[in-house]
């Protein structure tokens, strides 16, 4: 589902209402990018970043494992420090990562297939750690944290080499049909 860049219009999502924390890839192609669809979003100054090779697939990948223990303390110290209510992941296309850590069979060409099968690995990615961010807070507040602090909205993104974003959702994974 194509986002705007830059202004609020087609963001079919309701809006943070509090701080959030974005976890992006470190493509020095998109730093700029990033910037231009989080103030579309009205978060100008309103997010911590946390940049990883790969985004979603830097925190999950199993060589280095310490990076998602990283990920997961500072999501912690986002939280507690700045009350962040939502996580933005920016996935990106022609990721360099995706090859570094899963294989040569990871580069995707531009062709719609070449396209679809890009989306989809992201998605992969984006969702699983959706899925263990949403374990983390529920473990939190099973330790006795606060219940409305540890409740926290997930949303995936995946940006072109010209900074158009996508919305990752579940309808769009073509796998399915
Ligand atoms: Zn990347």
């Amino acid at each position: 589902m194509e986002v705007h860049r830059r202004t609020p219009e087609r963001r079919p999502y309701p809006p943070a209402r509090y701080n959030a924390l974005l976890l992006s890839c470190m493509d020095l192609r998109l730093i700029d990018d990033i910037v231009d669809f989080m103030e579309g979003d009205n978060m100008s100054n309103r997010y911590d970043q946390l940049v990883f090779a790969g985004a979603a697939l830097g925190v999950m990948q199993p060589k280095h494992t310490a990076w998602r223990e990283v990920f997961f303390q500072h999501l912690d110290i986002a939280v507690q420090l700045h009350g962040i209510r939502d996580v933005y992941i920016i996935e990106h296309r022609n990721c360099g990562a995706y090859s570094h850590f899963l294989g040569p069979e990871f580069v995707y060409d531009d062709s719609p297939t070449g396209m679809r099968l890009e989306e989809d690995e992201h998605r992969k990615h984006a969702f699983a750690l959706r899925d263990a961010i949403h374990e983390h807070c529920a473990r939190r507040r099973d330790e006795g944290g606060d219940h409305n602090l540890w409740d926290i909205r997930v949303r995936a993104f995946l940006m072109d080499l010209r900074g158009s974003v996508r919305l990752l959702t579940k309808e769009d994974a073509e796998y399915d049909a």
